[in-house]
């Protein structure tokens, strides 16, 4: 019996048409960053938009403000459940007490100087705890976000799993983003470095890709999720595979901020879940999962099926943020649908 025929069966009342849309539970903005809301949405090439958030926050525009702009953005986009990366207690603060809204605010920690490890370590520690204690049943979880594999140094990336164990935090991390990150990794090269040169004064090369490092030191064994991953190769998938991390696709960010494309024949032939998030409004013109997934239709063509992206955008996002998907029952409002209507080429 086909799923047709089943529906049939299961519904002999409900009334028949036939539609290219496809319905489904609310769609799950697995990646985005509230608090730069503020910032003017800045294509161009990566290393001038780092350089630009880094000026935007520095001018006190990252923080509560800019957070409820976001945080209504999202609700105009039909969002209900985010996974957001918070830099601001005030932020956690007001994301851990919002109403009707579910997800996973991360903590997020830099620090690529080794030196600075057991400080940040214990600063980290304290905070968490002290989230821990705003949690509310049915709100946001707080999660914890080592920002990437080179902002973040070995000892500190080590500690930070091990306290995410402990207090059982989920994790996130920007990986295999920008374009240079592998040279970076691989020889301590090219215009990653030189865009971070301060920055990563202290910071070692491990000689491998960004995958095989985090795998190498431990981290990906506690399955994080692992934000963009557009700079990756085989080796790095079949990693990534293996240990069970769920994946989150940013198409229009990548296409806005120069980086490659994201393999999603190679992810999915090794059976990797992949999530949709559309990163802040830095680099994303909304924070619609809905025009991520219509981005992602038109970037993959014939290699991924808009119903394997509607899958992504509800049920990836969830896994992407350790939740169960949401569901949708008979009697249940309508609203709490979202119509899918793929774009016709
Ligand atoms: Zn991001």
């Amino acid at each position: 019996m086909d799923a047709v025929e089943r529906l049939r069966e299961r519904f002999p009342d409900a009334e028949e048409r036939s539609s290219t849309e496809v319905l489904a539970p609310r769609a799950v903005n697995a990646h985005t960053h509230l608090d730069l809301s503020t910032m003017p949405f800045t294509p161009g090439a990566y290393d001038a938009f780092i350089v630009a958030a880094i000026a935007h926050t520095r001018a006190g525009g990252r923080g509560v403000e800019a957070a409820r702009r976001g945080l209504a953005a999202l609700r105009a986009s039909g969002v209900r459940t985010v996974g957001d990366v918070v830099a601001d207690e005030a932020v956690m603060a007001l994301l851990l007490a919002e109403p009707e809204l579910s997800g996973v605010a991360y903590w997020e920690v830099i620090g690529p100087d080794p030196a600075d490890a057991p400080r940040l370590l214990d600063q980290a520690r304290e905070r968490l705890q002290r989230f821990l204690s705003w949690q509310r049943p049915g709100g946001m979880r707080v999660g914890l976000s080592p920002h990437a594999p080179h902002t973040v140094s070995a000892p500190l990336l080590r500690g930070l799993v091990q306290v995410a164990r402990s207090l059982r935090l989920p994790l996130q991390i920007h990986v295999a983003e920008a374009p240079g990150e592998r040279a970076l990794h691989a020889t301590g090269t090219g215009p990653l470095r030189a865009a971070l040169a301060g920055a990563l004064r202290d910071w070692r090369p491990s000689g491998m890709s960004p995958v095989a490092y985090l795998d190498d030191l431990g981290v990906l064994a506690a399955r994080p999720t692992l934000v963009h991953m557009v700079e990756v190769d085989e080796d790095d998938v079949r990693r990534v595979a293996r240990a069970g991390c769920v994946v989150v696709h940013c198409p229009r960010s990548n296409t806005a901020l120069g980086c490659a494309t994201f393999p999603w024949a190679t992810f999915a032939r090794h059976g990797v879940s992949v999530g949709l998030g559309t990163d802040s409004l830095g680099s994303s013109p909304d924070l619609s999962p809905v025009e991520e997934w219509r981005a992602a239709v038109a970037m993959h063509g014939g290699a991924a099926s808009p119903a394997q992206l509607v899958w992504s955008a509800v049920k990836g996002g969830a896994r992407a943020l350790g939740m169960r998907p949401e569901t949708v029952r008979r009697g249940d409002p309508f609203d709490a649908l979202t119509t899918w209507v793929a774009p016709v080429h």
